[in-house]
């Protein structure tokens, strides 16, 4: 509401129209014989029910300094301010505070006003409490908010004695994401992103021997990927999850291997290439953590040709010896395709050019005797 509207008062329109007219005015307002009423910019246009139906036109809301400087005017025969414009002025008056908070003055007023003001409200009404604290804590935070929120989560080692309320706080921050899910999916998307990164960060020290911080994960993720929708958006996921995936100790890679393959469901020859060509450039890399790497990018692999049904590539892949569980993948998989022969063939072949592992042993004994 305008500000000339907010300084509306019986007294300040009947000196506009003088007591006769202001009377007649009210008793129209108090017959209910204003209607239609519609606000339009910077003006206010009402029906009123009269001998006939006139209709009230007043404008210069957002403009003029003064009441009397308003532009009222009526289709009604009576020159000047006519019962008609005061009935809708006097409409206007009494129903200033039902048009939203700005009507109530609550912009002109300062942060420490405002807290002042609702201490006084909770006062008179103690369930007030409640519903400000639900409020408050689903409104939509800001990125440096929920920045600063995740970094003193985080600060503190987490153990298993404080991961119950460790977790109420991860939770109200899921709140926010689903708030912020019905007005601006990308926004939640953000917001999920920056808790899943702090979550994976290599530095935290998490006690998640309850395991509760990597079921949280994992419904956060499964949310994230109702907000990832175009395939800009999968790659660019991709991008900044890929490298936290490959590099990952902290006990929740698998996790975010399957969530990598979900995302990308509807496009997996995106991802294959993908890992492909990372695969191609760490083999030949230096890193220190080359193992780790070359493990995460062919356990990913190996899963999106379980998710296309591609034994052919799957064999082909751990043929390749890559990473320290291939060989078991291979005979596994023989197993599982009902190959035994060739399971059995690739067992002995492996017992006798490498170390063997005792679960390569184990295959042996099962094989020859089946
Ligand atoms: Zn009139």
């Amino acid at each position: 509401m305008t500000q000339i509207l907010h300084s509306l008062s019986e007294k300040n329109i009947q000196s506009l129209c003088g007591n006769v007219i202001y009377q007649r005015g009210k008793e129209y307002f108090i017959d209910k014989r204003v209607r239609r009423i519609r606000f339009d910019g910077n003006t206010v246009i009402a029906e009123v029910v009269g001998n006939d139906v006139y209709e009230v036109e007043i404008s210069g809301l957002n403009s003029v300094k003064k009441l009397q400087e308003l532009n009222c005017s009526c289709s009604c025969p009576y020159e000047g301010l006519c019962k008609h414009v005061v009935a809708v002025l006097i409409h206007l008056y009494k129903n200033k505070t039902k048009r939203g908070v700005k009507n109530i003055g609550l912009d002109s007023v300062t942060k420490d006003e405002l807290v002042q003001i609702i201490s006084t409200l909770i006062k008179e009404s103690p369930s007030l409490a409640n519903r400000i604290n639900i409020l408050t804590q689903t409104r939509i935070l800001n990125q440096k908010e929920i920045d600063k929120k995740l970094r003193s989560l985080f600060s503190d080692s987490i153990d298993y004695k404080s991961m119950n309320s460790f977790i109420k706080e991860l939770n109200s921050l899921k709140r926010v994401i689903l708030l912020a899910a019905k007005q601006d999916y990308k926004r939640a998307r953000s917001i999920a992103e920056q808790i899943i990164t702090h979550i994976l960060n290599p530095n935290n020290y998490v006690d998640d021997s309850s395991g509760k911080l990597g079921d949280y994960l994992y419904e956060l993720l499964e949310l994230t990927t109702t907000l990832v929708k175009t395939d800009q958006e999968r790659e660019e996921f991709t991008n900044t999850f890929f490298p936290i995936y490959i590099n990952e100790d902290t006990g929740y890679g698998d996790t975010l291997g399957e969530i990598l393959i979900k995302i990308n469901k509807q496009n997996l020859t995106f991802l294959e290439t993908y890992c492909l060509r990372h695969l191609n450039q760490i083999k030949t890399s230096k890193t220190k953590n080359k193992k780790q790497n070359l493990y995460r990018i062919v356990s990913l692999l190996l899963g999106i040709y379980d998710e296309t049904n591609d034994p052919d590539k799957y064999i082909e892949l751990c043929k390749q010896n890559l990473s320290e569980y291939d060989n078991m993948h291979l005979v596994d998989k023989l197993i599982e395709l009902g190959r035994t022969k060739e399971a059995l063939q690739t067992c002995l072949e492996i017992k006798k050019t490498r170390k063997v592992s005792p679960y390569i042993l184990k295959k042996i004994e099962e094989l020859k005797n089946s």
